[in-house]
C-alpha cells in the first residue's frame, strides 16, 4: 500500500524510541503476547490490550508483512490453583472451562487467534530444563523451603526495562513488608521488591493435587519461567517483539528478560510493545467498585462486541483511556454511519465488481499502489498504530466521499471502497449497515390506530385518514405506505 519499503512504527519501552517493526530474519515478524491468566472472565480492561495487539498484527499483514504470533495461556499459577481448588473442581476442568469462555469472548471481538497458543501445564518440562540451566550457571539457587529462586544480583543487567534500579524509594516502601534483597514467592509484586523471585515454588499444602516432579522435589514453576520457556520454545532464543499491558512491565517482563537472557546470553526480544490502561470512571477497575466489566455485562445492558472493539480503538496504546456508556453509544452511531457509506457506494457500483477485499480478515495488499484519500488514515496506523487518529482521517476521508460521490467514476468508487476496507479490516471493525438496525415494533395500540387508518385510506375517507396519520405523529410513529399495505417507524 504505497508502502513499498513504510513500516510500521511503534514506541520500544526498552530503548524508550520510537522503532520501526522489521523482522530480524527479513521474513517473518516473530512475536508473543502474555495471554489471558484463566481463572475467570477476562474484563475489558484485559480486552483493550489484546484489541490493540490485534490491530498491530492485521496492520503489520495488511502492510505486507507475515507474522508469526505466539499467545500463551497461564493455566497454573497462584490464582487458578488457588480458584480451582476453593470451587472444588481439578486445575484442567476449572481452567479449560475459562479458556473457552475467552476464545468465545475472541471470536466475538473479532480478534485473530494467534498461529500458536501454548498453555503453561502442556509445558513443565521446558520450563525445568531452563531452571536447571539457571542453577548450573549460578543464576539461581534453592533454599531452605525447596523452592528455587533466580539470584537478581547475578545479573548485571537486570532492570533495564522497567529502570527499576533508578526508582528511589519511599521511607515508606523502605520499611515495606517485602525488604529489599529477600526472595519473593508470590507470582506477583509491586516495584519496591525487587527481589529474588521464584523460579519453582516447593510443593504446599494448599496447591492440593498440582505438583510436579522436578530435581529440586515436587512443586510447580513460578508464573515468569512460563513465558521464557514457551516464548524461546515457538519463536527462538531471539525473537522480534514482546507485547502485553502496561502493568506486565514490572515484575514479570523484566523478570522474563532476566532468565532468558541469563540463560542464552543473547538479547530475549528485541522490541517491546506494551498498552497502557482501560480506566472506568476515571479510576482503575476493580469488582469492589462495582466498575469491572465483562463483554456478558455489555451485551446484557444492549451494547455489541463491535461496539466495544470501536470504543477501543478510540485512544492511542500510549495513553490510558477512559471507558464510559457513551463512548459505547458514540461508538454505535460512528458504526451506522460507517455502514450508510458502505451501502450508498455499494448501491452506486450497481453490477460493477466490488473489491476482492471483502472479508474482515488480513491479507496482503500491495497490489494497490496507494489508498487515495483513504491514505492518510492509514499512513496514521502505520505511525505508531495512532487509531485515533486514523478514525478521525477515516471520517475527514468519508466527508470527501460524501461531496464526490454523485460525479465519481467507478474506478473512484472502487477505490474509496477498498480503502474503506482495507481501513476496517485493520481495525477489526464491521460496519453496520442501516437496514441490520433494530426497527422497534409499534405497540398494539398503535398499530390499531394505524389499521384505522389504512381502512379510512381503502375507502377514500382522506380526512380521516389524515386526522389519524396526525395523531400517529403525535404519538410518535410515521406510517409509511406500501402497495398493499404500511409499515411503521419511530419518527
Ligand atoms: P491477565 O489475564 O491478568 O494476565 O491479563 C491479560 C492482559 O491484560 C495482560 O497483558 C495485562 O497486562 C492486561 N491488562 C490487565 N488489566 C488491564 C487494563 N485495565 N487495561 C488494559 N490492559 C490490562
Ligand atoms: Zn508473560
Amino acid at each position: 500500500m504505497k508502502s513499498g519499503n513504510q513500516r510500521l512504527k511503534i514506541y520500544d519501552t526498552l530503548s524508550r524510541q520510537i522503532q520501526e517493526v522489521a523482522p530480524e530474519d527479513g521474513r517473518r515478524l516473530r512475536f508473543y503476547c502474555c495471554g489471558p491468566t484463566v481463572y475467570g472472565p477476562a474484563h475489558i480492561g484485559n480486552f483493550r490490550t489484546f484489541v490493540l495487539q490485534d490491530v498491530f498484527r492485521r496492520t503489520l499483514e495488511l502492510s505486507g508483512q507475515p507474522t508469526q504470533h505466539v499467545r500463551n495461556i497461564t493455566n497454573v499459577d497462584d490464582k487458578t490453583i488457588r480458584e480451582s481448588q476453593a470451587q472444588g473442581k481439578t486445575l484442567t476442568e476449572f481452567t479449560h472451562y475459562w479458556e473457552d469462555r475467552f476464545h468465545a469472548d475472541c471470536d466475538a471481538l473479532n480478534i485473530l487467534p494467534p498461529h500458536v497458543e501454548p498453555a503453561a501445564v502442556e509445558h513443565i518440562p521446558d520450563q525445568i530444563q531452563l531452571i536447571e540451566k539457571l542453577v548450573e550457571k549460578g543464576h539461581a539457587y534453592r533454599a531452605e523451603d525447596g523452592s528455587v529462586y533466580f539470584k537478581v544480583q547475578s545479573l548485571e543487567t537486570y532492570g533495564a526495562l522497567s529502570r527499576v534500579k533508578d526508582r528511589e524509594l519511599t521511607p515508606q516502601e523502605e520499611s515495606g513488608a517485602h525488604k529489599k534483597g529477600s526472595p519473593v514467592s508470590d507470582d506477583e509484586y509491586e516495584a519496591e521488591s525487587m527481589a529474588d523471585f521464584a523460579l519453582w515454588k516447593a510443593r504446599k499444602q494448599e496447591d492440593g493435587p498440582n505438583y510436579w516432579d522436578s530435581p529440586w522435589g515436587e512443586g510447580r514453576p513460578g508464573w515468569h519461567i512460563e513465558c521464557s520457556a514457551m516464548g524461546m520454545r515457538y519463536l527462538g532464543e531471539t525473537f522480534d517483539l514482546h507485547s502485553g499491558g502496561i502493568d506486565l512491565i514490572f515484575p514479570h517482563h523484566e523478570n522474563e528478560i532476566a532468565q532468558s537472557e541469563a540463560c542464552t546470553c543473547k538479547p530475549f526480544a528485541r522490541l517491546w510493545f506494551h498498552i497502557a490502561h482501560l480506566m472506568v470512571d476515571g479510576g482503575k477497575m476493580s469488582k469492589s467498585l462495582g466498575n469491572l466489566y465483562t463483554l456478558d455485562d455489555l451485551k446484557e445492558r444492549g451494547f455489541t462486541a463491535n461496539e466495544l472493539r470501536y470504543t477501543l480503538g478510540q485512544g492511542h496504546y500510549r495513553q490510558p483511556l477512559n471507558f464510559t456508556f457513551d463512548s459505547l453509544k458514540a461508538a454505535r452511531q460512528a458504526l451506522l454511519r460507517l455502514g450508510k457509506v458502505e451501502a450508498k457506494l455499494k448501491a452506486k457500483l450497481n453490477d460493477a465488481p466490488a473489491p476482492k477485499l471483502k472479508k474482515l480478515t488480513p491479507r496482503k495488499v500491495e497490489d494497490f499502489q496507494s489508498l487515495g484519500d483513504l491514505q492518510p488514515a492509514w499512513d496514521a496506523l502505520m505511525n505508531d498504530l495512532n487509531t485515533p487518529d486514523a478514525l478521525g482521517k477515516m471520517f475527514s476521508a468519508i466527508k470527501i466521499i460524501e461531496r464526490g460521490l454523485g460525479e465519481a467514476s467507478v474506478e473512484q468508487i472502487q477505490e474509496w471502497r477498498r480503502g474503506l476496507w482495507v481501513l476496517w479490516s485493520a481495525l477489526g471493525i464491521e460496519p453496520v449497515e442501516p437496514e441490520a438496525e433494530p426497527v422497534p415494533e409499534a405497540p398494539e395500540e398503535i398499530k390499531a390506530l394505524a389499521q384505522e387508518r389504512w381502512e379510512a385510506k381503502q375507502s377514500k375517507d382522506w380526512a380521516k385518514a389524515d386526522e389519524l396519520r396526525g395523531e400517529l405523529q403525535k404519538a410518535g410513529w410515521l406510517v409509511k405506505d406500501r402497495k398493499d399495505g404500511f409499515d411503521l417507524v419511530p419518527v
